[in-house]
C-alpha cells in the first residue's frame, strides 16, 4: 500500500471513530482541548488523536496562494519563506498570538476551532448558553470588558479570540474539509457562524468532520499587509482590538482594501462596510476615518466595553496609516 493510501485510511479511521461516538473529538496540539477537559467545560467521551496524520504541510500554490495543512503548528506556518513575503498579516498574526510554546505545539485547526476565552464560559457554576444552551448569559449583566460589540446577540457576546482567523477572514481563506460525509470547501467567512440563538454551534462543521486544510488564494496586494493587535500587556494576551490589513493605491485613491477586525466581533469580522466605503476614496487619514466610522456605526457597546467602539475604529487608521507610511518609504 502506498503512503498515500494509509493516509488516507488513517484519517478516514480518525473520522469515523469521533463520528461514531456521540461526545467524540479530535486531538491536535491540546492547548484547548486539554485545558479545557481538566476544567470540566469539556467532557469529551472519546479523544483521537490526529497528530500522526500527515497534514503538517505549508505549500506554496502555483499562481501565489498557499496551501496550510490544518496540523501545522502556528510557529512553523509564521516562519514559512512564503507566509512571510507573501502574507505577512499572517505571519504577523501568528507571532502576536499565545506564547513561543503554545505556539510550537498548537495546530492551524485546532486555532480555527479553539474556544471563547469568556469567564463564565470556562467557570461550570456560571450560567452560558454557549456551554449549557438555555442557561442564560451571564456576562450580559456581570463582567463583559472584553466582549463583542458586533455580530452580538441577546444570548451570547462572546469575542472570538483567534488571531490568524482575523488575517484569513481578510484573505478570502477556504477552510478543506473532510467528514463521515465525504469532502467539501468552506469559506472562511462562513465557518465562523453568528451566535444568534444558538451560541452553542460555533462552525458548520458536522459531527466528526475533519479539517484537512485551509487554502488562501493569491491577494497580490497582501505582500504589503500588516496585522495590529490592541491588547492590555504586550506579553501574551488576547486582543481588545486586532486589524488585519492591506491596501492597494493608484494615483492616490484606493483601488483595493482588505479590512478585518479581531477582538471586538463574535467572529473574525471582515470590516465590509468600511471597505465599501474605501473603494475609489483618496487614500488618506480622513477617508480612513470616515471607513472606520462606518464600520463602527453598526456595533452594539455594552456598559464596559463601550471603548472599543474608539479603539477599532483608531485601529483601521492606525492600520492604513501604517501600510501608507511603509510605501511613501
Ligand atoms: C494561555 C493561552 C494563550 C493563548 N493566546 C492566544 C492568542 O493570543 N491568540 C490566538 O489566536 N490564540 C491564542 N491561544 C489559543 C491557541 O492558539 C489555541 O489553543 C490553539 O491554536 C489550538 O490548537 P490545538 O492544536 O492545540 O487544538 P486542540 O486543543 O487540540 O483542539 C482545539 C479544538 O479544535 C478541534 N480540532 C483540532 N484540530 C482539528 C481538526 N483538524 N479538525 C477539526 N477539529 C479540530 C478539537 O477537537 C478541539 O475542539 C492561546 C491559548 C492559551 C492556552
Ligand atoms: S457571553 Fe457567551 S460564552 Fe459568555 S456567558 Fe454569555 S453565552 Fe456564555
Amino acid at each position: 500500500m502506498s503512503g498515500d493510501a494509509a493516509a488516507e485510511l488513517r484519517a478516514g479511521a480518525a473520522i469515523t471513530l469521533v463520528a461514531g461516538h456521540p461526545e467524540g473529538a479530535f486531538l491536535a496540539g491540546g492547548t484547548t482541548q486539554v485545558d479545557l477537559t481538566r476544567q470540566d467545560v469539556l467532557r469529551p467521551g472519546l479523544l483521537v488523536d490526529i497528530n500522526h496524520l500527515p497534514l503538517a504541510g505549508v505549500e506554496d500554490l502555483p499562481g501565489g496562494g498557499l496551501r496550510i495543512g490544518a496540523l501545522a503548528r502556528m510557529s512553523d506556518v509564521a516562519r514559512a519563506a512564503g507566509v512571510i513575503e507573501r502574507f505577512p498579516m499572517i505571519s504577523q498574526a501568528l507571532l502576536l498570538g499565545a506564547s513561543a510554546q503554545l505556539r510550537n505545539m498548537a495546530s492551524m485547526g485546532g486555532n480555527l476551532c479553539q474556544r471563547v476565552r469568556c469567564g463564565y464560559f470556562r467557570d461550570v457554576n456560571s450560567p452560558c448558553n454557549k456551554r449549557d444552551p438555555g442557561s442564560g448569559c451571564a456576562a450580559l449583566d456581570g463582567f463583559h470588558r472584553g466582549h463583542a460589540i458586533l455580530g452580538v446577540s441577546d444570548k451570547c457576546i462572546a469575542t472570538h479570540p483567534s488571531d490568524v482567523a482575523v488575517a484569513l477572514v481578510a484573505l478570502d481563506a477556504v477552510v478543506h474539509t473532510r467528514g463521515p460525509g465525504g469532502e467539501r470547501a468552506i469559506g472562511i467567512d462562513d465557518f465562523f457562524l453568528l451566535p444568534g440563538d444558538t451560541p452553542d454551534r460555533e462552525h458548520p462543521l458536522d459531527h466528526g468532520e475533519l479539517i484537512t486544510a485551509i487554502e488562501v488564494p493569491a491577494v497580490p496586494m497582501a505582500r504589503r499587509s500588516v496585522y495590529l493587535k490592541f491588547r492590555d500587556r504586550q506579553s501574551y494576551e488576547f486582543a481588545l482590538a486586532s486589524v488585519a490589513a492591506a491596501i492597494r493605491v493608484e494615483d492616490g485613491t484606493v483601488a483595493g482594501v482588505r479590512l478585518a477586525l479581531g477582538g471586538v466581533g463574535t467572529k473574525p469580522w471582515r470590516a465590509r462596510h468600511a471597505e465599501a466605503a474605501l473603494f475609489g476614496q483618496p487614500a488618506n487619514s480622513g477617508s480612513f476615518a470616515e471607513a472606520a466610522r462606518q464600520e463602527l456605526a453598526q456595533a452594539t457597546p455594552w456598559p464596559q466595553n463601550a471603548f472599543k467602539v474608539e479603539l477599532a475604529q483608531r485601529a483601521i487608521v492606525r492600520a492604513l496609516s501604517t501600510l501608507m507610511d511603509g510605501a511613501a518609504r
